[in-house]
């Protein structure tokens, strides 16, 4: 049974997508705009949405990167299932498992619980994926192995979805950081640092870009006066039927419902460096590996499995990944004239406005600006709006 907030969040998704529909018609009606592309260097970039849809490409390179994407959603597997039609049959010998961490070439694997090394069968190849590379953390993969420690991975899953960011070296190809996540915790603190509404709009967009659910959580609530203070700043949040969890890792508050919040979910944790994300992964389940000074283990031969993403289990079911090398999800590619559809409370008022192509910033008979006036929209969310507009590309 979905919850009340999933039910709630998955209308507004509806909702947003019949608007999103609406508008592609409407301006497909218009004569097209030639576009150059643009690279936008900001910190938000680290992670991307992989479809860079509305951007103007080369003669057939949307179909290309439509074929790159079926493809990466596909695994390196796709051929062989192309092949026959259906997904390969599960092999005698073969046991499936869960990547939770690679390097480049072995991974670790968890197999109910068990860790096992895998190298990669040479069959396997990230070419023609658009991808630099093969296996990512997160992958459900089938495996041969050797009763012991040891296995290879013989087989990558479909994955129901990819968190990508450019890869540094190669920039026509995209590196899969984390596979077949499906939450974003969006961590800040109440105070210590402030709680900087700006950042969680920033993760709440890039959590619906990457079709993640987003849950907000507030940690250091007994820095807080008292917790009515808190929901009255989150309220903009609760009324928009986003999540919302208060925690104190230091004094135990939200802690068992952080926890139920995790369970069976393969969930990655976002926010500013001291808001208290290793606490509360510790209050969640104390004996979790987080990677504060541990960043690698040897093994027999001598060499490293080390990944930027390690996915940690948890006892009730789930996964959370451990992230320090990411430090922020990216907007890069996003349009300034998508940003509003990203709003829930401005796509309600879609149409309202006194011009079709009101940017909601200055304009008069601006829907928005009136119910901002009216205190029905928040004035936070408004303000951060215009500061994220300014810095996208038309
Ligand atoms: P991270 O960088 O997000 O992983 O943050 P840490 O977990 O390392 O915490 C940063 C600092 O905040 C540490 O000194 C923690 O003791 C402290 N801290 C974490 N959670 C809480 C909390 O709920 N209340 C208070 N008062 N301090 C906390
Ligand atoms: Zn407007």
């Amino acid at each position: 049974m979905p919850s009340r907030e999933q039910r709630r969040w998955q209308h507004f998704e509806a909702a947003r997508k019949t608007r999103a529909v609406r508008k592609h018609i409407k301006r497909n009606r218009k004569p097209k705009r030639v576009r150059r592309k643009e690279w936008m260097p900001d910190d938000f970039d680290a992670l991307d949405e992989l479809a860079e849809r509305e951007r103007v490409m080369p003669l057939g390179e949307r179909e290309r990167r439509q074929a790159v994407m079926a493809a990466a959603l596909a695994g390196p597997d796709s051929t062989r299932s192309e092949d026959t039609g259906t997904l390969p049959e599960e092999e005698a010998g073969q046991q499936q498992g869960v990547v939770t961490e690679v390097s480049s070439s072995l991974c670790r694997v968890d197999l109910d619980g068990r860790c096992v090394i895998c190298g990669l069968r040479g069959s396997l190849s990230a070419r023609e994926t658009g991808f630099t590379n093969v296996v990512a953390v997160g992958d459900r993969v089938r495996v041969t192995h050797n009763g012991a420690d040891r296995g290879v991975v013989e087989a990558v899953l479909p994955r129901q979805s990819v968190l990508v960011r450019q890869d540094p070296f190669y920039s026509h190809l995209q590196q899969v950081i984390v596979a077949n996540a499906d939450q974003l915790l969006i961590v800040a603190s109440w105070k210590d640092p402030l709680i900087w509404f700006e950042l969680v709009d920033r993760y709440l967009i890039a959590a619906e870009r990457n079709g993640l659910f987003p849950v907000i959580c507030v940690n250091k609530i007994d820095l807080a006066e008292d917790l009515e203070e808190c929901r009255v700043a989150l309220r903009p949040y609760l009324d928009l039927a986003y999540r919302v969890l208060f925690t104190s890792a230091m004094e135990g508050q939200g802690v068992d419902e952080l926890r139920n919040v995790l369970r069976g979910h393969t969930t990655v944790v976002a926010g500013l460096s001291g808001v208290g994300k290793s606490s509360l992964l510790t209050s969640v389940q104390p004996d979790l590996q987080l990677r504060t000074g541990k960043i690698s283990d040897t093994h027999r031969e001598g060499r490293h499995v080390t990944s930027q993403v390690t996915l940690l289990r948890l006892d009730g079911g789930g996964f959370v990944a451990d992230t320090p090398g990411i430090r922020e999800f990216g907007l890069s590619g996003l349009r300034r004239s998508e940003l509003a559809s990203f709003y829930r409370e401005f796509a309600a008022l879609d149409g309202q406005c006194r011009f079709a192509d009101c940017t909601h910033t200055h304009e008069p008979g601006c829907a928005v600006g009136e119910e901002v006036t009216r205190g029905l929209v928040s004035a936070t969310r408004y303000h951060s709006y215009g500061k994220i507009r300014a810095e996208l590309a038309d």
